[in-house]
């Protein structure tokens, strides 16, 4: 089983209770983004395309476990940037951990060996590394020769030294199904504990926008990649009725808050993908957030999107409804031969609103406002004479 069978329970009895408190909105999975700052630059992410004061920005121990307390889901992943370039990463693991929290930290991997002794394996605790596909696939995706190496070899430490270990995959266009089948033998050869995938969002600062998968593209290739794996158990540790939905079988309407993004800016309006605004309180974000704004069919930036963010939740929450439906597909695996249900139409959605610049100005605008009186500080060139301003220091 790629969660454990505690893990399963624990987020069931969470999500039946709050269908029992009558709660129309909750969160499934806190985003934690304690940096933005990464050790890579992957063509197709859009999360790093920041100026330097941000980029050295970081959220604390104390806020991350305020975080925690604010929306206190069962689940937290934190990602990023990358999140072992944090100095505190190991206390804020433990504390979230000390709290029963079953937390996910994603990273790319190239520090994980120089820095595994400051974790130790816990039952909620698990790395979630980044691997795209085979070695090409994925060194072609963080446009870098030799981290799938890196990051396999860490991955191999890891289950060594008794860590539990997921890979999350993302899949971009002109992936060919019999590869990635190939590659997720492989991983589970490898002895990971399971595997998250979905297609990659269009986020629009990506220097990539060629390779994104439009909906109809994505349930394909999911739909070809899944026929490959019958019988052969593959583990993924998301909910069997999203691996369905990506196969283009269930009407899946986005839930973004049900994992809610805490960044350094604040709470993201709506969802880990879209940086559409900030809320100051986790209750402003839910409660205040126009989220029928949202979603495809809603708005243009959703249009694409088959994303975890949005879905996953969604499907969780269909299966309280309907275990029936959900033992079905755990038992078979997704449909792979029926017609697949319905696009949802995009004929009223709202045209997309662009407020990056805006909101890079504002954050810097705060963040020169809190700089001591003196300003920056600045150094002499003595070639030229003149003052270089100096960056702040990373970590
Ligand atoms: S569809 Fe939902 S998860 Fe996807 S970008 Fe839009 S709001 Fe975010």
């Amino acid at each position: 089983m790629a969660v454990p069978l505690m893990q399963a329970v624990r987020v069931g009895r969470y999500v039946v209770k709050q269908h029992l408190l009558g709660r129309k909105r909750y969160p499934l999975v806190l985003m934690l983004e304690p940096l933005f700052r990464c050790n890579l630059a992957c063509a197709g992410c859009g999360k790093i395309d920041y100026p330097a004061q941000i980029l050295n920005q970081r959220l604390s121990l104390q806020e991350c476990l305020d975080a925690d307390a604010e929306a206190d889901a069962p689940v937290i992943a934190i990602a990023g940037g990358e999140p072992l370039l944090h100095k505190e990463m190991p206390e804020i693991v433990k504390g979230l951990t000390a709290r029963k929290k079953y937390v996910y930290l994603c990273t790319n991997g190239l520090l994980l060996e120089k820095k595994l002794d400051d974790y130790e394996p816990n039952p909620f605790f698990s790395w979630d590394i980044h691997l795209d596909g085979d070695k090409a696939m994925h060194d072609s995706s963080v446009c870098q020769e030799g981290v799938y190496e890196r990051a396999v070899a860490a991955i191999r430490k890891a289950k060594e030294r008794g860590f539990r270990v997921s890979i999350n995959c993302t899949l971009f266009d002109g992936a060919q199904p019999e590869r990635v089948a190939r590659f997720f033998d492989e991983v589970m050869a490898l002895g990971v504990d399971g595997v998250m995938t979905a297609p990659g969002y269009a986020y629009e600062r990506a220097p990539d926008q060629e390779h994104f998968l439009n909906r109809q593209k994505t349930k394909q290739l999911f739909r070809d990649i899944f026929r490959l794996g019958k019988g052969k158990k593959w583990r993924f540790t998301q909910s069997p009725l999203f691996l369905n939905f990506l196969a283009g079988n269930e009407n899946y309407h986005c839930t973004p808050w049900g994992k809610p993004l805490r960044t350094v800016f604040g709470w993201q309006r709506p969802c880990y993908l879209l940086g559409e605004g900030y809320a100051k309180t986790f209750k402003e974000l839910m409660d205040d957030t126009a989220w029928e704004q949202y979603g495809t069919g809603a708005y243009e930036k959703c249009a694409d999107c088959m994303v975890h963010s949005g879905y996953e939740s969604t499907a969780v929450m269909d299966a309280v409804k309907r275990p029936w439906h959900i033992a079905k597909v755990a038992l078979f695996g997704p449909e792979t031969e029926k017609p697949m249900v319905p696009e949802i139409s995009l004929e009223n959605q709202r045209p997309a609103e662009y407020k990056y610049e805006a909101q890079v100005a504002e954050q810097v605008t705060l963040l020169e406002s809190r700089k001591p009186a003196r300003g920056p500080r600045v150094r002499v060139h003595k070639a030229e004479e003149k003052p270089v301003e100096v960056a702040d220091a990373a970590d």
